[in-house]
């Protein structure tokens, strides 16, 4: 830890971002109390299926109290906020997928809402997940029209429709032959991924695969419990 860090820990200590208390290691993605409560995904309930895609892995369901700690994110300002979330991405990304990955880059916001935001949180959390692996991360996507957001649509056919040529390929990406991660925050009905993955297959990625920090319902499987992302229960 550089001196620098160590003044910035001091004056703005880091809290456990799903509770908010002040950590007592600082460098801990989250406090011992959360930890044993967090909506962990074990086993196949953390992988599902995007088309065009190898496979999506996500470390959390998003479910009390990730939403909230999300949306704190997404809306601070404040981007050290991601460190937390993109070490247990990391250690997700390692432990489903030891072979590793060439490029690590994520589903983009458009340049307006950029503009608004001030950051894009996919790309910090890809950054982050990229440093902690050793993988290099790089822009291959861009937005090309604005969407409105997502998480405003409820049917999984309006998400889809939304998504759909949204996204094009950035001119300058390499991507043949190679084995890509493409990052997002959350995952509900995979139409965002699936657009971009099979943007970053036409341009020539030979797998990709997709990490997100958590995972939402509105899997095709389970039609029938699309419409609450948010539930006691799961
Ligand atoms: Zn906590």
């Amino acid at each position: 830890m550089s001196l620098w860090e160590k003044v910035l820990d001091l004056l703005f200590p880091p809290k456990c971002p799903y509770c908010q208390k002040i950590l007592d290691d600082p460098r801990a993605p989250v406090c011992p109390k959360c930890q044993p409560r967090l909506p962990w995904l074990e086993g196949k309930a953390g992988e599902r299926k995007i088309d065009f895609a190898d496979g999506c892995f996500s470390p959390l369901a998003y479910r009390d109290p990730v939403p909230g700690a999300v949306h704190r994110y997404k809306f601070s300002r404040v981007r050290a906020l991601g460190k937390p979330f993109a070490a247990v991405m990391a250690q997700c990304l390692a432990d489903r997928l030891p072979e590793g990955a060439d490029l690590i880059t994520w589903a983009p916001l458009s340049r307006e809402r950029l503009r608004e935001r001030g950051f894009d949180q996919a790309e910090l959390l890809a950054r982050e997940v990229g440093r902690l692996l050793s993988i290099p991360a790089m822009p291959a996507l861009e937005k090309t029209r604005n969407t409105g957001p997502q998480s405003e649509l409820e049917e999984e056919s309006a998400r889809r429709a939304n998504a759909r040529g949204a996204y094009a390929l950035l001119p300058g990406a390499v991507l043949t032959g190679k084995r890509v991660v493409l990052v997002d925050d959350v995952v509900t009905s995979g139409s965002t991924l699936s657009e971009c993955a099979a943007l970053l297959r036409q341009g020539g990625a030979e797998r990709v695969f997709c990490l997100t920090l958590a995972r939402a319902r509105g899997d095709r499987e389970t039609p029938e419990k699309k419409t609450k992302i948010v539930g006691k229960n799961g």
